[in-house]
């Protein structure tokens, strides 16, 4: 925490201008300085020595924060007269433990800050005060005021910044649990997902949908002809195609392998067959020629449309055994369940 040090100079030299317009003795900016000069000397040589990293809290912000309050505390006692800078300096303080502190940590501190606080404002009761009698100390009242709202932004924009980083974070996680790495596609887990939430409005409400297994076509033969890499890309290409093809409303997951599903909500067959056909088309007629000459790739496809109280593994099995209908029947087909 550089800037802890360079805060207990910055105090320093604000204390060493009020001493030198007169309103504090020399005494103030000193021993402020000494007890920064000390503490941060010990805390450098904790960090240095790599001795801290056995400690639960291996920067000490903890202690930093505590050993300002301290210092913070003593010069309230021994310079009553300005006791509003040592109040704005418990505030930045207290500010800085939001990048590092818990909740209780937070509650504890404030809670003996509170009675300490109490103690030292009763012992300097009758001196307390903002002392402005002359310029001098009206520009220092005002620099006091300014610099303490400026650490404070700048501990606030820490915090903003670190708050926007986690939660960039967290999409990407979130993006990664249901996304599947090579097409971008549902991942098969989120795709069950969205079809069991289906089924479950589809019981309430008795709309229809339909689903579909879609299997490329001799995709081994892919693979050893041209390649896994070249059959990676093929899979990102025909991915790419049906999303392209269906309708913004559509589900597209990638159920494993060569293997989509293809959700489709308050869609009949008839609609379905439409959508389906011309997704096959659309992968039969498309130029490959940029992979590989000659290369030809096309799909099977299995549907079956929901019926009341269809549980998720007999939908998905209708579907499965109408692909393999497709596939017995010579490939590049639709077949209905
Ligand atoms: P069919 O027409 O009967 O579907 O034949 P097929 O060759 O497509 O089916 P099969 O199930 O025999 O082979 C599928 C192949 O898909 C086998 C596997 O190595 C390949 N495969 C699975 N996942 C991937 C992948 O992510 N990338 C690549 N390049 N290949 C994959
Ligand atoms: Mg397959
Ligand atoms: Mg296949």
């Amino acid at each position: 925490m550089a800037s802890g040090a360079g805060d207990a100079l910055l105090n320093s030299f604000i204390l060493l201008c009020f001493a030198v317009i007169g309103t504090i003795p020399y005494l103030v900016p000193v021993v402020v300085l000494a007890i920064a000069v000390v503490m941060n000397a010990v805390f450098a040589l904790l960090i240095g020595t790599g001795f801290s990293k056995r400690w639960s809290d291996p920067s000490l912000t903890g202690m930093q924060i505590f050993a300002g309050c301290v210092t913070t505390l003593l010069a309230i006692l021994l310079a009553p007269q300005i006791v509003y800078m040592f109040l704005l300096n418990l505030f930045v303080l207290l500010s800085f433990g939001s990048l590092y502190f818990s909740r209780q940590a937070f509650f504890l501190t404030w809670l003996l800050l509170s009675a300490c606080l109490g103690i030292c404002l009763w012992a300097v009761r009758d001196h307390l005060g903002i002392q402005v009698t002359n310029t001098a100390e009206w520009v220092l009242l005002w620099l006091v005021v300014v610099l303490s709202l400026g650490r404070f932004v700048n501990i606030n924009t820490k915090v903003s910044r670190l708050r926007a980083s986690l939660s960039e974070k967290n999409k990407a996680l979130a993006a990664q649990a249901t996304r599947d790495d090579l097409t971008g596609l549902w991942n098969r887990r989120k795709f069950m997902q969205s079809l069991q939430d289906e089924i479950e409005q589809a019981n309430r409400t008795g709309h229809r949908f339909t689903v579909a297994i879609i299997d490329v076509d001799h995709f081994k033969k892919i693979n050893d002809t041209f390649g896994h890499l070249t059959g990676d890309a093929v899979l990102k290409e025909i991915s790419q195609i049906l999303s392209d093809t269906c309708r913004s409303v559509d589900s597209i997951g990638r159920y494993g392998g060569e293997e989509f599903t293809l959700l489709m909500p308050d869609t009949k067959t008839a609609q379905a067959i439409v959508a389906l056909e011309r997704m096959r088309r659309m992968v039969e007629q498309h130029n490959w020629s940029h992979m590989a000459a000659g290369m030809r790739v096309t799909i099977s496809i299995g549907t079956v449309e929901w019926q009341p109280a269809y549980p998720l593994p007999l939908l998905l099995g209708k579907a499965d055994a109408a692909l393999y209908r497709a596939k017995a029947g010579g490939r590049n087909q639709l077949r209905v369940a």
